[in-house]
């Protein structure tokens, strides 16, 4: 499987400030496979820019192993629905990879596992791939209904998918208690989750999914801990918020794995 980062800039950069940055990541992962610190064939970089700065970041990376990705979207295609950005609008602009049901997004924005399912199947006709958010709560992982939450929020989007839908798909483990915290799983954690959550894939889809589907772990991922949650059997990759800020350090996340 090939490892996937991806570096969620969230609501941060100017346009501007955006492809200064892209170019930046560029410039740096150019200069590691240059060294042979990067393999082209082993690692996915990805960056999700605002809406705002999604064509020109496209336009930056345009040609570079690196690929862009929209935060949100809309099921619907087009039409009266002001403020909403479509999966084509998000293709058209030089997106690959969406975003859907980030943690910020289902609990400030009210997004339910059923517009997470929705927003997830309308990517995958559009020809996008879904990077899909789970995670619980720090109340929910001391209640112990960790799996029983992450499992409910998979199962919401494997059951409106079919399996070459599901194989296709994204998986991005997020501990809410772990997000833009500085408080990160630790590996057996996340490889705990991860590993349940393969058998929940099996079970719901079957082998020919679990076998191919990647799961991202999220959640205060930094270059110190980078290598030892990449190194987990189940951890296919990052999800990376605040380090992906800075190129060094989102770099250091990639050549980590
Ligand atoms: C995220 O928002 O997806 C995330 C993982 O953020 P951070 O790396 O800052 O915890």
């Amino acid at each position: 499987m090939k490892t996937i980062i991806a570096g969620n800039w969230k609501m941060n950069l100017t346009v501007a400030q955006s492809i200064a940055l892209a170019a930046n990541v560029v410039t740096q992962a150019n200069a590691a496979l240059q060294s042979g610190a990067l393999n082209a064939d082993d690692v996915e970089i990805v960056l999700a820019p605002t809406a705002l700065a999604l064509y020109p970041v496209a336009e930056t990376v345009r040609g570079s192993l690196v690929s862009v990705s929209g935060q949100n979207s809309y099921f619907e295609e087009k039409g009266a629905f002001t403020g909403e950005v479509s999966n084509g609008l998000l293709g058209a602009a030089g997106a690959q990879y969406c975003l859907v049901g980030h943690s910020e997004r289902r609990q400030l924005f009210g997004e339910t596992d059923e517009w997470v399912a929705k927003k997830t199947k309308a990517l995958l006709d559009g020809g996008l791939t879904p990077i899909v958010c789970i995670g619980e709560t720090l109340e929910e992982r001391e209640r112990n209904q960790t799996m029983d939450v992450v499992s409910r929020q998979l199962r919401a989007v494997l059951s409106v998918l079919n399996e070459d839908e599901a194989a296709s798909m994204v998986l991005a483990y997020e501990p809410i208690w772990a997000i833009g915290t500085g408080r990160t799983a630790s590996p057996e954690q996340a490889q705990e989750v991860h590993a349940n959550l393969r058998e929940v894939i099996t079970r719901h889809s079957g082998s020919f999914v679990a076998d191919r589907l990647r799961i991202q772990y999220g959640g205060s991922v930094k270059p110190a801990n980078a290598a030892d949650l990449l190194s987990q059997p189940d951890i296919n990759g990052a999800l990376v918020g605040g380090a992906s800020l800075d190129a060094e350090s989102f770099l250091a996340i990639i050549t980590a794995s």
